[in-house]
């Protein structure tokens, strides 16, 4: 299965609209500094709490740490605003993101800068063309990328982050069960050749990962003999072969402060350097190139969907009646089942001992 066309253009007049206002849409400081002070007074006024995923905007990232708000990956996103105390959660992220928040957390109010803030990978795995091709490989568990809408993972046997993937997959593998692994064809694949896993694949991408170049990360390698490779597993195998460590965001953040290296060429969106930075301010960040033969630049290392979350839509989010995070309750309570799993697995991870599903 793939992205159709039709979903691709409407990927395609999306992303063009977005660079298209984004290019006409600048604010001067003082617009941007009051914008500043208006939603700070709202979150206070609203009994609400910012959430912010690392590819946002560093001004959006910054608000939320200064506000006591999160910023992190969107596993981390959703405890977050399960454990805390505010009753108004404020996503700033894209669509999935916010549904999972309304999934963990269902009695709190969910809004988002904007609905319209999607995933290529949620777009290219609808629930119409997903269900009959789970219905048709019964004999295998349903393994769904967190990157999903709440109908498909109400379908799912199982909910992954890219931090947890590979494990899931070892677990399943171990338990002899075969697997149906969506959306995202790059995690699939990676997964499959570590663990040997049975994995029938569902054909999706992230159109940001997707279009980092092995042939540009090779030659800037030449320029910077020293760095290390951080790679993100939505990428394409050619770019996961040149790594030095292939990781989730925040394994990405933390192999940053881990590695001895100075200089660090890294392959997820470059959202993430204003964390990074923070953590490792003396080392050099360098993106890795998405330019070179095929590439359609629709991304730029920089994900146009997150990009939707700006000071102005994040100031007129309390307001408007069309950005409030709905999920039906049946579906809701079904989408919870794979992911307390994950929650689970994840917390039994860490103690070490795995207990048979
Ligand atoms: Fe989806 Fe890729 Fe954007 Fe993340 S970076 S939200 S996976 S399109």
């Amino acid at each position: 299965m793939s992205i159709a066309s039709d979903r691709l253009e409407v990927i395609r007049k999306q992303v063009e609209e977005h660079l298209d206002h984004a290019e006409k849409h600048t604010l001067s400081d003082e617009q941007a500094e009051a914008l500043r002070q208006q939603i700070k007074q709202r979150l206070i006024d609203e009994d609400a709490v910012l959430v912010a995923h690392y590819y946002t905007a560093p001004e959006i990232q910054a608000l939320a740490e200064e506000t006591g708000g999160c910023v992190s990956d969107s596993l981390e996103m959703a405890r977050f605003g399960h454990d805390h105390d505010a009753t108004t959660l404020v996503v700033a992220g894209v669509r999935f993101m916010g549904e999972t928040a309304k999934i963990l957390t269902p009695e709190k109010r969910v809004i988002m800068p904007t609905l319209d803030a999607t995933c290529s990978l949620d777009i290219g795995c609808p629930i119409e063309e997903f269900g009959p091709f789970c219905d048709a490989h019964p004999d295998r568990k349903v393994v769904v990328y967190a990157n999903t809408s709440a109908a498909v993972k109400a379908r799912a046997d199982w909910v992954v982050t890219s931090s947890i993937a590979l494990d899931v997959a070892e677990y399943l593998h171990d338990q002899g069960e075969k697997i149906i692994w969506a959306p995202d064809r790059h995690l699939g694949d990676y997964v499959q050749r570590q663990t040997g896993a049975d994995i029938l694949m569902w054909d999706g991408a992230c159109i940001v990962h997707e279009e980092f170049k092995a042939r540009g990360v090779q030659d800037l390698k030449q320029v910077y003999p020293e760095a290390a490779v951080l790679v993100h597993p939505e990428s394409p195998a050619s770019v996961i072969e040149l790594a030095d460590r292939v990781g989730s965001t925040t394994q990405i953040i933390k192999a940053a402060q881990d590695m001895e290296q100075q200089q660090f060429i890294v392959a997820t969106d470059q959202g993430i350097f204003y964390k990074m930075q923070q953590v490792v301010p003396d080392k050099e960040l360098i993106i890795a190139p998405t330019a070179g033969h095929g590439a359609t630049c629709l991304s730029c290392a920089n994900c146009p969907w997150m990009a939707m979350n700006e000071l102005e839509t994040l100031a007129g989010a309390f307001d408007r009646t069309d950005n409030e995070i709905l999920v039906d309750p049946a579906v809701g309570e079904r989408a919870m089942v794979p992911l307390r799993r994950m929650l689970d697995f994840a917390r039994q991870l860490k103690t070490g001992v795995l207990a048979a599903d």
